[in-house]
Parts: C-alpha cells; sequence; structure tokens
C-alpha cells in the first residue's frame, strides 16, 4: 500500500491558532480524500475598533461546508464565546449534530431563544466524564478546571492513535464549582499511550501556578465585608463560581445580593437548572433595590469590559432606570480587562472615581485569577500524558512558540509549531504539517455574514474617517444643468479655518467645474460625473487636508 492510501488521523485548526478567539479544530480519520471529521468548538472572536459595525467574527467553514457529508459532529469543549458563539450562525450551513455537556448545551439554547435563533439544531446532551462514538473516533469528556462550569478536555481514540484536546483549563484544587481536574483519567491516558496533546498556551508565558478560585473568594469576602456601603462587583456572567463566591460572600455579611444585567439572570437560571447554585440564598433583581439599605446590598454586574451598553456603564453614567451608586460604594472589578477594552474599562473606573467610588481592580489585590495554565501547571500535564507529539493551540504566535519550548523541554520528541489552516498528520509516521485548507474570517455585519474582505466594511472605515460629499446633478441632453446642484456633506466641518462654508466652497466648485469642461463634451455624463467628483475632492483635500468619498449622480431630461 503507497503511504498516501494509508488512513491517517490528523488535526487541522481553523480558528484560535496564532490567536485568542474563535476556536474551531478539525481532527480527521481516513485515507486522503475519504476522511470523515469531528468539529472540536465553534467560536467567534470579537471585533476591534477599526471593523465598525461588525458584531462578531467567525471562522471561514469553506473546507467544512465542502465536506458537509463527512462531518460526523460537533462536539463543543464549554461555553466561552470563543468556543461556542459561533453555533447560531454557522451550524445551518454545517447541519452536523452538536454535543456539550448539560451547562453548555443549556446556555446555548438559552442564548439562541434569546437571540432569536430557529435553528433546529440536534443538541446532544453527554454527562459530565461522559463517552461519545463518531464514527471512527471514539470520544471521552475528562472534567477540568477552568473559568465557567463544565470545562472538558478530549480524549480522541482512533485506530491510529489517540489525540487529548485540552481545551480551555488549570489546575484548580478549589474551583468553587464542579469537580477537580480529572486526573486519574489523565494519568491512565498517559498510562495506555499518547500520541499527540493539543494543548492550550494562553498562559504559556507566565512562570508558577495558577491561583485557585477558592483564593479569589477570601478575597471577595473581606473586601465585602469591610466595605462600609454599598458594593457592586462586576466579572463575567459565564464565572458561575465567581458569582457564587459574591453571594456567599454577600450572605456571611449579612447583605442581599441583586443581579443586575440580562446575561446575569440567564447564566444564573441555567446554571440552577444545570444543578448549580442550589447552596446559594435566592438573588434579588433589580427592582429590589431602593428597599435595600446600603449597607446591605451587593450587586453583581455585568460590563465587567466597560461595554457601553452593558450596566455597570450606565451606572457609571448615572442613567441605569433601576439603580445607582454613590460616593464612598466600593466597586470591584473581578476581572481581567480583555486587550483591545482598556480605554472603555479606564473610561468607566474614571467615571466611577470621579463621582467618589472606591474602585478595586485586580492591580489592588486577588480579586480575578486566570481560567488558563501557567507553565507550572503544563508541566504537570506534559508529565502525566507523556505525550508523543504536542501542537500548541489556543495562543498568538508568542504564546505558541514559549509552549513550543516548554514541550520540547519537557522531553516530546515531535512539536509541531502550526497556524489556522495547516493540516497536521499525528499518526501514522512522524507529525508533519501535510496539507493547508483554506482558513480566514466571516464577519456577522448586522444580520449578514460576509467574507472578511467585503468592500462594506472597508468603505465605512473609509466614511468614518473622511465623510461623504453627495452631489445630484440634473441636466438635459446636451449637457446643460436644469436646476442648481443638490449637494449634502455627511461626516464634513460645515466651515474652513476661515470661516467660509464648506457647503459653499462645494457648490463654486461643480460650477467650475462644468464650465471648465466645453460644451460639447458635456453630453457625456459619465466624464462630467467623473470631474465633478475629481474636483470636489481636489478642492476638499487643499481646503480640508483630507479627501472625502464623493458620489456624484447625473439624471439627464
Ligand atoms: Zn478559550
Ligand atoms: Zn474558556
Amino acid at each position: 500500500m503507497s503511504k498516501k492510501r494509508q488512513e491517517e488521523f490528523v488535526f487541522a485548526p481553523l480558528g484560535g491558532v496564532g490567536e485568542i478567539g474563535m476556536n474551531l479544530g478539525l481532527y480527521g480519520y481516513g485515507r486522503e480524500g475519504a476522511r470523515k471529521w469531528i468539529a472540536v468548538d465553534l467560536g467567534i472572536t470579537f471585533p476591534s475598533e477599526t471593523q465598525p459595525g461588525i458584531e462578531r467574527i467567525m471562522p471561514d467553514i469553506r473546507f467544512l461546508e465542502e465536506e458537509r457529508d463527512n462531518l460526523l459532529g460537533i462536539v463543543l469543549t464549554h461555553a466561552h464565546e470563543d468556543h461556542y458563539g459561533a453555533v447560531g450562525d454557522l451550524w445551518p450551513r454545517l447541519g452536523a449534530p452538536v454535543y456539550a455537556t448539560p451547562f453548555s448545551a443549556g446556555l446555548l439554547r438559552a442564548k439562541m431563544a434569546e437571540e432569536r435563533i430557529h435553528a433546529p439544531i440536534p443538541l446532544k446532551e453527554v454527562a459530565l466524564g461522559g463517552s461519545i462514538e463518531l464514527g471512527p473516533f471514539a470520544i471521552r469528556f475528562v472534567t477540568t478546571t477552568h473559568s465557567i462550569p463544565e470545562p472538558n478536555g478530549l480524549i480522541i481514540e482512533t485506530a491510529a492513535g489517540t489525540a487529548y484536546h485540552s481545551g480551555d483549563w488549570k489546575i484548580d484544587g478549589a474551583p468553587q464549582i464542579g469537580g477537580p481536574t480529572d486526573i486519574a483519567a489523565l494519568k491512565e491516558l498517559g498510562a495506555r499511550g499518547c500520541r499527540a496533546l493539543i494543548c492550550d498556551s494562553t498562559n504559556a508565558t507566565r512562570e508558577g501556578v495558577s491561583p485557585s478560585e477558592g483564593d479569589v473568594a477570601q478575597t471577595l469576602k473581606s473586601l465585602i465585608a469591610e466595605a462600609p456601603e454599598r458594593v457592586a462587583v462586576t466579572a463575567f456572567a459565564s464565572n458561575v463560581a465567581r458569582l457564587r463566591s459574591v453571594a456567599l460572600a454577600a450572605h456571611a455579611a449579612g447583605r442581599r445580593t441583586i443581579l443586575i444585567g440580562r446575561a446575569m439572570h440567564r447564566v444564573v437560571t441555567v446554571a440552577r437548572e444545570a444543578g448549580y447554585l442550589h447552596d446559594v440564598p435566592d438573588f434579588l433583581t433589580e427592582h429590589d433595590f431602593k428597599q435595600l439599605p446600603r449597607n446591605e446590598v451587593v450587586l453583581l454586574v455585568t460590563g465587567s469590559q466597560g461595554e457601553s451598553r452593558a450596566a455597570l456603564a450606565r451606572i457609571a453614567q448615572g442613567n441605569h432606570p433601576a439603580v445607582s451608586l454613590a460616593a464612598g460604594d466600593r466597586v470591584i472589578f473581578s476581572s481581567r480587562t480583555i486587550p483591545g477594552n482598556e480605554k472603555a474599562v479606564g473610561q468607566v473606573q474614571n467615571a466611577l472615581v470621579r463621582a467618589g467610588m472606591d474602585v478595586i481592580t485586580d492591580a489592588d489585590g486577588l480579586v480575578h485569577v486566570s481560567g488558563h495554565p501557567r507553565r507550572g501547571e503544563l508541566v504537570q500535564l506534559y508529565d502525566w500524558l507523556k505525550p508523543e507529539v504536542a501542537i500548541p493551540v489556543h495562543g498568538e504566535a508568542r504564546h505558541l512558540a514559549a509552549h513550543a519550548k516548554l514541550a520540547r523541554e519537557r522531553g516530546v520528541r515531535e512539536v509541531v509549531t502550526i497556524f489556522n489552516g495547516d493540516m497536521v498528520r499525528l499518526a501514522p509516521g512522524p507529525a508533519a504539517i501535510i496539507d493547508e485548507l483554506p482558513s480566514g474570517r466571516l464577519h456577522k455585519d448586522g444580520r449578514i455574514t460576509v467574507a472578511e474582505d467585503d468592500e462594506a466594511l472597508r468603505e465605512r472605515r473609509r466614511l468614518s474617517f473622511n465623510g461623504l460629499v453627495v452631489v445630484a446633478l440634473t441636466v438635459t441632453s446636451k449637457g446643460e444643468l436644469v436646476a442648481e446642484p443638490e449637494v449634502r456633506l455627511l461626516g464634513i466641518p460645515s466651515a474652513d479655518e476661515e470661516g467660509g462654508s464648506m457647503l459653499e466652497l462645494v457648490y463654486d466648485t461643480i460650477d467650475s467645474v462644468i464650465t471648465s469642461i466645453p460644451k460639447p463634451r458635456r453630453k457625456d455624463a459619465d466624464l462630467l460625473r467623473e470631474a465633478v467628483r475629481r474636483g470636489v475632492r481636489a478642492t476638499l483635500g487643499e481646503v480640508w487636508g483630507k479627501r472625502p468619498v464623493c458620489e456624484v449622480m447625473v439624471t439627464r431630461i
């Protein structure tokens, strides 16, 4: 049998490698051209300021759409947006069943209902520690710890060998929600033989081990107990362990906990349905706020990333309909600021400080911990699994490189550093990049999914910097103007440095451009349109220093 026709076990990420976000990892098994596939996670990335109007960014799934008939399932490791946020948008193009543990499944259902997505997704719940068989893949869910309930690693077994897909994880001895990492399952895999470890690189540059959720709970407990007036805590709503720690700390201090923000209510409802939070007193709603004395309340608030529409930003601006804070109240940011959100978070914090509030962030104490493994925890996992192959994922290039170096230091012989689109043969034979799949990004623009190079976004960016001039000319068949041109300026200063009207300037420019065209040539509508467009842009370029987008419409009567 030639090598090409061999049945191979391959891994190919279409998202999440070379970036932190929009995770999508494919595992394939079979001969080239006749492989069966599973997709692990289907996540999103959030857009930056340079992508105005884009709601979310998702992996380009061209390859999977072509392989739709061979896609046996979409397996979700956990319910963070970068792992499951694209299911609603992209599932209709793929059609495969979706597998998730109960909390993740519940959150997916709640999110789809809230976003009014009615896709008939065959959502299959897998028990914690459960197993599924999908064609040539036997998959076992391994309970780990992270910053959301029910994080799972996946043992993916095939006839050619077994891979461990770590998902997002850390080793937390006191996770506050759910059990500890199933170390026995990992050691057992190591003893049986782990061909490849595909593993989280987020904190691969950080020494030591992550503090525990239990340590954060202690800090929050004293900060809440010592606070003289109201306390507001903002955290990721999905961090149910954190919500629990806050609620228990409030209870211990004789305070009630009020949930503020839709995401908080959604997550708490799903968490209770999945069997969590039963040791926590009932939460109150914003309607109870006015009845409670200042020193008897703790607010759990959405908006830790400075999101302008979220509850905390509105409270900071003093325009939340039900809740207000005052000087002397304490606001705890029990969260990390995601790179790119620093300005927005800073604005909210500054507004709170200006209003006399006591703002506490992770710079002041252990009010937040990461859910990802530092180097000490990575070493631990490598020692348990003793993989033959290591493939760093879930990281930017610098995280992947640090992780690859660590893997080599732990004695892993075959360390393969890859990026989105690379296809790696895991077995049989040496691990190597054997193909490149089409990869890239899709943008959710309002309700429409478009390619990342779509012209609309480029135009919006141009408009946002340079504004727009619209000119409408009505001319006879000979090209003579029958009325004053109509001009609209959008996003352009109304007057120049000397106070002269920009609108008048544009009218004058149109006049002189038309006059300069010899009469017989004015009949040519295209020529007229182009001459006016160039003239207007050149004039504004001279006066303003910027050339706006200019659209000229010519109507002939
Ligand atoms: Zn993640
Ligand atoms: Zn995560």
